[in-house]
């Protein structure tokens, strides 16, 4: 007599489906394990064996073979400890019910005491579970709430796996057992409410005073997902500037929130409640970070696919090593990453803002009219030249974050007072619905063009997007000179034009918004500077 039970092995975020078959043969006592395994995937066995023990388990006196199906494919990872304990149990215990185990999936880690322990890759399992039509799916209870934020996304369509989430191995039993005093298992619908949550996220720009322009920025990046870079003296604001953003942009499309979901599902056992609820990832990668963490291996995701939905930050931006910055060309232009080792080849999906930051010359205070620099021309010149000029011609908006000259002690008055009214909206509150009303006209007029933020709007779709007769865009461009500007620098300013128009409800692009648009480009913002005594520009 075999014993089959399903269970599923990770590959990035695509899952297979992994029979285990479990039969006594003649030979001596003890577990076995065939089928391609790495050495986490077999000390399972000691894990199963220790918890079937810990819980009164009788193991049988005889030689036990666990097989692992497809033979060829090379498994990894602890979440089929709970597959080979069920199938040792049913092998020893003829009572337990063995016709609910051909249709469920079973994931989780065992402890020695038989505790259920999370597992990475619990939303793509549950998706390979819905694919392949099975019953349902049993978890650890710690993987609950990231599968119950999956399902959530996926109301509209019929709500047909079920989910038990388990706390003790011993549950597990009794539940095949259908014994009377089994403790019941948690499922989808006593966790929905708690997967939901509301939205309000920290830190905001409540405790931050923005200047116009960079008001109006905030709304430009959070409307039409434009990558920013800013340029400034330490302490002008630049870090917690882009760690606020997040605050202010809407929850992700669903389809996004799977994705983002699923990879840091593979990340990690358990995802943060933030991403569940659909906030915006935010990625912030330390400028010594690895290749590996940064653009990730097959085993892991890294940074920019982390950040898939969201945004990747890097901060001190010429620091980072500069292979690694030219190899952020390729999720910038096609929204994925391709990596590579040894045999294995696996894509991550990464669509992500990148937000950039920099000071303007090795010590910090070049331009700046509070401190003098003490740089030597050619280190300013070095510093400047680190980033290359591919890559700044993929970033939308350049700014140079001006130094705030304001009585320090308005800064404690102006939040108090936010504060002491109720009922007057905040400064996050006020972006946040702004956001919201310029999204929902823009995406009424990007519905047919099938886009839906104006930053993925192409040369053909911004033609149509931006409602300008020929005549008039060429009136436009001869009225501002644009000699030195290249056709993808116009084609940028064009696109945050859009935005610009969107969030002033207008249909048609304005002068206006192109002009202040164009005051965005890393040209202007490089004149701005005094680049061009340098020859940079
Ligand atoms: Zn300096």
């Amino acid at each position: 007599m075999s014993i089959q039970i399903k269970t599923a092995h990770m590959e990035a975020t695509d899952c297979s489906l992994i029979t285990v078959e479990a039969c006594m043969m003649r030979g001596f006592s003890g577990l076995q394990l065939i089928g391609s395994h790495t050495d986490v995937c077999k000390s399972g066995l000691e894990r199963a064996k220790a918890a079937l023990e810990a819980i009164g388990f009788k193991l049988p006196q005889r030689k036990v073979v666990l097989s692992m199906m497809p033979a060829e494919l090379r498994k990894d990872g602890s979440q089929f400890d709970l597959a080979f304990a069920l199938c040792v149990a049913c092998l020893s215990n003829t009572q337990l019910k063995q016709e609910k185990l051909g249709s469920w999936l079973f994931l989780a880690e065992l402890s020695l005491n038989g505790e259920l322990r999370p597992v990475k890759g619990a939303i793509s399992s549950a998706l390979l579970a819905m694919s392949n039509g099975l019953e349902g799916l049993v978890v650890s209870h710690k993987n609950l709430d990231e599968i119950t934020a999956l399902l959530n996304l996926r109301q509209d369509g019929p709500l047909t796996l079920k989910v038990l989430a388990f706390k003790h191995l011993k549950d597990i039993i009794a539940w095949l057992q259908e014994e009377a005093s089994a403790k019941l298992p948690l499922t989808i619908s006593d966790n929905r409410e708690k997967a939901s949550g509301t939205f309000e996220l920290k830190p905001n720009f409540d405790d931050m005073i923005l200047s116009e322009t960079m008001n109006k920025i905030a709304l430009v990046i959070a409307c039409g997902r434009h990558s920013l870079f800013l340029y400034g003296s330490p302490g002008s604001g630049k870090s917690m500037f882009c760690s606020r953003l997040p605050s202010i942009m809407p929850k992700m499309v669903a389809e996004d929130h799977i994705e983002s979901l699923r990879i840091h599902s593979a990340f990690q056992a358990n995802v943060c409640h933030k991403l569940m609820i659909g906030s915006p990832p935010l990625r912030a990668p330390h400028h010594q970070a690895s290749s590996a963490a940064v653009l990730g291996v097959p085993e892991c995701p890294g940074e920019v696919s982390l950040a898939h939905g969201g945004i990747l930050f890097l901060d001190e931006l010429p620091e980072f090593r500069r292979d690694l910055l030219e190899a952020l060309r390729e999720p910038l232009q096609v929204s994925y990453v391709t990596v590579s080792r040894a045999r294995r080849k696996v894509t991550w999906k990464s669509r992500f803002v990148l937000l950039g930051a920099s000071n303007n010359c090795p010590c910090g205070w070049f331009g700046s009219v509070r401190r003098r620099c003490i740089c030597p021309t050619s280190k300013v010149l070095n510093y400047k030249r680190k980033i290359s000029g591919p890559i700044i011609d993929r970033i939308d908006i350049h700014i140079n974050m001006e130094e705030f000259m304001v009585d320090r002690s308005s800064l404690f008055v102006r939040s108090s007072s936010m504060n002491s009214k109720n009922d007057e909206k905040t400064q996050t509150q006020k972006l946040r619905n702004d956001v919201e009303l310029a999204l929902a006209f823009s995406n009424k007029r990007n519905e047919h063009l099938q886009v839906d933020y104006n930053c993925s709007l192409g040369s053909e779709q911004l033609h149509e997007a931006s409602q300008l007769s020929s005549q008039s865009f060429q009136r436009m461009i001869s009225a501002f000179g644009l000699t030195s500007i290249s056709n993808r620098g116009i084609a940028k300013a064009l696109k945050v034009a859009r935005t610009l128009a969107d969030l002033d409800q207008s249909k048609v692009i304005q002068e206006q918004h192109f002009r202040l648009a164009l005051s965005w480009s890393h040209e202007s913002c490089a004149k701005e500077r005094g680049d061009e005594a340098y020859g940079l520009i």
